[in-house]
């Protein structure tokens, strides 16, 4: 099975992102505290209801798997897959 290295994982950029209708955040957490990869952080930014909201923090180990997405109890935030094509193809 063909394995890859960090830098030619790199060189592809992240695997995934995330989208968030800030609006509907309440700031509950549960998006960060069930990440199995810990992408996602509390940040300082409030919504407009003076929610805290969640940001990738760490958006190299975003891998679009939504689980984020699934655990929000207001449907605020979803994970997406990326193409990762390599650079020049
Ligand atoms: S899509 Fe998956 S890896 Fe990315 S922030 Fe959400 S739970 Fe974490
Ligand atoms: S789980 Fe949803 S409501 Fe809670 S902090 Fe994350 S995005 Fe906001």
């Amino acid at each position: 099975m063909a394995t890859e290295n960090a830098s030619e994982a790199s060189e592809r950029g992240p695997k995934g992102k995330v989208i968030l209708t800030e609006a509907r955040c309440k700031g509950c957490s549960f998006c960060i505290e069930f990440c199995p990869t810990r992408a996602l952080a509390l940040s300082t930014r409030l919504n407009y209801k003076g929610y805290r909201l969640p940001e990738l923090a760490n958006p190299e180990k975003c891998n679009g798997c939504d689980l984020c997405g699934l655990y929000c109890p207001d449907f605020a935030i979803f994970g997406v897959r990326l193409g990762r094509e390599k650079k020049g193809e």
